[in-house]
Formats: structure tokens, sequence, C-alpha cells
């Protein structure tokens, strides 16, 4: 697989090749036709596998196919992760490919300024990246809306769950109107991951790193 087999149009194209990718990884080659199908899907896939992109750059075109953006409704996509440490590393992905349409992203996570992050939300991002914890605070303050959302990433889900986040994961999941799209990332596939899936995916593709 080349990326021209996934479609993307010039604008994301031009990025990519910026980032002087020559090929898809595996997990993109398995993962982005899937994604960008409509499907719920779980990656089985490990840091350095190149998963992030995976879940972007569909990301990017389920943003762009919605019509009559306004920054201002609350995000559209919602990848939620583990650390601070992820947290940025996929925002300044998300940046780095969401540049491409102008689309904003923000990040918020625990140990960062509450009310810096929640006046970034306030002026809008169609992208928000956090930690659970985090985005249930600045939902319950108001600081932004899920109402929107219709792309949602859970990544590095066991590694959530081994951080005491299992309540946080579902209770965002519940709170994300039913219609989404959902990912789900992990590197390991036990029992708990597998029953995670079964309550907040729909009939899930499932694909292996
Ligand atoms: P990840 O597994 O998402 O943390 O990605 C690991 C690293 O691989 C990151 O530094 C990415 O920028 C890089 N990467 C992602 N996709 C590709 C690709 N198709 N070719 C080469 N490097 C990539």
């Amino acid at each position: 697989t080349s990326f021209a087999h996934f479609n993307f149009d010039e604008q994301l194209m031009h990025q990519i090749r910026k980032s002087e990718y020559t090929q898809p990884t595996p997990i993109q080659c398995q993962g982005v036709p899937i994604a960008l199908s409509g499907r719920d899907m779980i990656g089985i896939a490990k840091t350095g596998s190149g998963k992030t992109a995976a879940f972007i750059w569909p990301m990017l075109v389920h943003i762009m196919d919605q019509k009559d953006l306004q920054p201002g409704d609350g995000p559209i996509a919602v990848i939620v992760c583990p650390t601070r440490e992820l947290c940025q590393q996929i925002h300044s992905e998300c940046k780095r490919f969401g540049k491409a349409y102008g689309l904003h992203s923000v990040a918020v996570y625990g140990g960062g300024s509450m009310w810096e992050q929640a006046k970034a939300l306030q002026e809008g991002a169609e992208i928000v990246v956090c930690t659970p914890g985090r985005l249930i605070d600045h939902v319950k303050k108001k600081a932004t809306s899920l109402q929107r959302v219709t792309y949602l990433v859970f990544d590095e889900a066991d590694r959530m769950f081994d951080m005491g986040f299992e309540y946080q994961v579902r209770s965002i999941a519940s709170h994300v109107r039913p219609d989404r799209q959902t990912l789900l990332f992990s590197a390991t596939f036990r029992k708990k991951i597998e029953k995670l899936a079964r309550d907040i995916l729909v009939d899930p593709i499932r694909v292996v790193q």
C-alpha cells in the first residue's frame, strides 16, 4: 500500500510529504481504510507503530466532512489517552496535520492549568486531546461540551486501566452520542479491554499491528 491508496486530498498529502514518510506503516495500511469507512475499530498496536497517524488522518477527513463547522460548538473529535506526555505528543501531531485545514486542537491534561485549558477550550477547537479525569472536570465546569463529538478515540486503553481510569473512560463513552465512531487502541488485548470494547464499540473491526 502507498499513501495514494488512501485517497487523501492534496492538503493532507502535502503535510504527509513534508513529514518525509515514505510509506504507510502496517497499522496505517490496515487501519486507515477501516477508520475512513466509518466503522468502529480496535487497534492492537504499540508506540512506534505509527498508530497515532492511523487515527489522526481519518479523523481529519471525518471533521472536514461535517458541514457548518462552528468552532464554538465544542469538539467534533476527542482523543483520550493516559498521560500528559502522550497528550502533548498526540496534540502536536494533530496540529501538524490539522494545519492543512486550519483546524484547532487543544490539549487538556492533569497537572496543567485548569484556567488556561478552559480558556483554550472556550476559544473553540474541533479537536480535544485529553487525559480522562481532566476532560471530565472541564465538562462538569461547562468549559466544553461533548454534544457534538462524533469521533472518539481511546489510545493506550490498557495503560489507562492500569492507572485506574476505567470508570472515567466508561463515563466519557457514556456521555458521547451513541451514533459516534469509536476507535480503541491498546498494546494488549486482555479480558478487561475485550469487555470494554464490547461495551463501548459497535460491531468493531479488529486490526493487529
Ligand atoms: P506512534 O506509534 O504513533 O507513536 O508513531 C511513532 C513515530 O513514527 C512518530 O514519530 C511518527 O511521526 C512516526 N511515523 C508515523 N507514521 C509514519 C510513517 N508512515 N513512516 C515513518 N514514520 C512514521
